[in-house]
């Protein structure tokens, strides 16, 4: 394996954003290397399974056909280098540190290009950290790439609509699922939903998806309840039930679904401007009209710009390529601006949809509330009441990883961050930023760091 790539665009993900965005550089004779750190191409909506796996009926739903097609055309490139299994840990202009299985790969690249998504937002409340408790996305990828179900009886509860699809996905595996729980009163998500009506007529397939996945709830006799909120999670060894405010549910697993936030390490790494993210919180990389980020020669697509679905990822990746190539002197401005104009018309229509499903599964009034002893940065077990302890003299969140070991663990704030900015704006005080980001992105040993001997 080579430990240095020079290459003329690097693009970190291979969702559809970076497919997307490959598809539009590809035949200009450049070279393009796209890195990420799951082996195949695919990003988290098309998480493949391994390639000596052989799986019948994979993601079938027909909302998934156009996914797929992308994925297929993207696969059948030629001029593309494809570095999977590799996770990008440090990004500064020009240049991509990505750790793989064999050590630290240097890309150096003229453009750069984060594609990098989204994850599930982390939420903390009594017994989330008992073996058995995911994020339910987790549990979804699970399904996808290894064909597993994390439990017998798994209680699904949120906010977010996706995770409709997630129990569906669930009892199509063979899984029983104990209930789905929204939060949120229906009547919420109807008024939600009636505020942006031709948004929603524009996402016909995605209503449909949802249809069929209640349909398929309803077939399997799974319970959903509205206006049922999780207030604690209950087991020794493992999670077995869960406190709801209407009684207690036996489980064995439980897939928490409130929302996703941007992955942000990467284009905060490079200095890129940010903006705060959706109802769910974290941070999205400001761009221009052509994707472009604050930070010369480097771009931005898909969710880490906010998150907005499959297809606007999509639709931004290729606007993102346009750009891209644009910069590199490939096309004219004319010739850009001309081939511009479906994606951006595409990316703006998603990313009205996205509003709309921001309002329906907005978490904010119905987060659970920790406990004093409730471990907010899981990372460095740090608890509710020592942070409340320290909101009174900290004032940005970097004074708080100071005082406490919030956000200074492996995960380097991915997951706390959101929470802990909660607890500061209910203390009276919004900072701008989070954390400073650190180097690395991913965990990564000294040892794989240092030049070979
Ligand atoms: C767990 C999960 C499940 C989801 N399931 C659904 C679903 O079923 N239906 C739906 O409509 N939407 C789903 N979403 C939202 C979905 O991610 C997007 O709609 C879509 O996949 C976004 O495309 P993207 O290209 O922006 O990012 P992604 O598809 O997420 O692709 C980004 C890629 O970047 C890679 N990456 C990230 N950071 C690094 C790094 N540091 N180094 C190397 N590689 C990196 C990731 O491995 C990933 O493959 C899900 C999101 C998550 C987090």
């Amino acid at each position: 394996m080579a430990d240095r790539i020079e290459c003329d665009v690097a693009i970190i993900g291979g969702g559809p954003a970076g497919q997307a965005a490959a598809l539009a550089l590809s035949g200009h004779g450049l070279s393009i290397v796209v890195i990420d750190e799951q082996p195949r191409p695919g990003g988290q909506i098309l998480r493949q399974p391994p390639a000596r796996f052989a799986v019948r009926g994979w993601l079938e739903e027909r909302s998934y056909r156009p996914l797929k097609q992308l994925l297929g055309r993207f696969q059948a490139l030629d001029d593309i280098h494809w570095l999977g299994s590799h996770s990008v840990i440090g990004l500064q202009r020009g240049s991509v540190m990505a750790m793989g299985p064999e050590g630290v790969t240097t890309v150096t690249a003229r453009h750069i290009l984060i594609a990098a998504g989204c994850h599930d937002l982390a939420v903390p409340l009594p017994g989330w950290t008992l073996p058995g408790v995911y994020a339910a996305g987790g549990i979804q990828a699970f399904i996808k790439g290894q064909q597993l179900l994390v439990g017998n009886r798994i209680l699904v509860a949120g906010t977010h609509p996706l995770q409709l699809i997630i129990a569906a996905q669930i009892v199509a595996a063979g899984g029983s699922v104990a209930a789905v729980l929204f939060a949120q009163p229906r009547s919420a998500m109807v008024a939600a939903l009636a505020r942006h009506p031709l948004a929603a007529l524009r996402r016909v397939p995605d209503l449909l998806a949802t249809a069929a996945a209640l349909r398929a709830l309803a077939r399997a006799g799974t319970p959903i309840h509205f206006g049922t909120s999780l207030e604690a999670l209950i087991g020794t060894d493992r999670v077995s039930a869960a406190q709801t405010s209407a009684g207690t549910i036996n489980c064995d697993a439980v897939g928490l679904c409130y929302g996703f936030v941007p992955q942000s390490a990467l284009p905060r790494m490079a200095g890129a401007q940010m903006r705060p993210s959706g109802p769910a919180g974290g941070w999205a990389c400001g761009h221009d009209d052509f994707m472009r980020t604050s930070v010369p020669g480097v771009s931005a697509a898909g969710e880490t710009t906010g998150v907005a679905g499959a297809a606007a990822a999509a639709a931004g990746g290729a606007l993102a390529g346009i750009g891209i190539a644009l910069d590199l002197g490939l096309i004219s401005l004319e010739a850009a601006e001309h081939a511009a104009r479906t994606p951006r018309r595409d990316l703006a229509q998603h990313r009205a949809f996205a509003a709309l499903l921001d309002a329906v599964a907005d978490p904010r009034a119905y987060f659970p509330a920790p406990s004093a002893d409730t471990i907010i940065c899981r990372c460095e077990d740090v608890e509710q009441a020592t942070i409340a302890a320290e909101l009174p003299v900290c004032q940005s969140a970097n004074a708080v990883k100071l005082a406490t070991r919030c956000g200074m663990g492996a995960c380097q704030g991915r997951n706390c961050e959101p929470s802990l900015l909660r607890m500061m704006a209910k203390a009276g005080n919004v900072p701008e930023t989070g954390f400073t980001p650190r180097f690395p992105a991913r965990p990564v040993s000294i040892a794989d760091l240092l030049p070979p001997q």
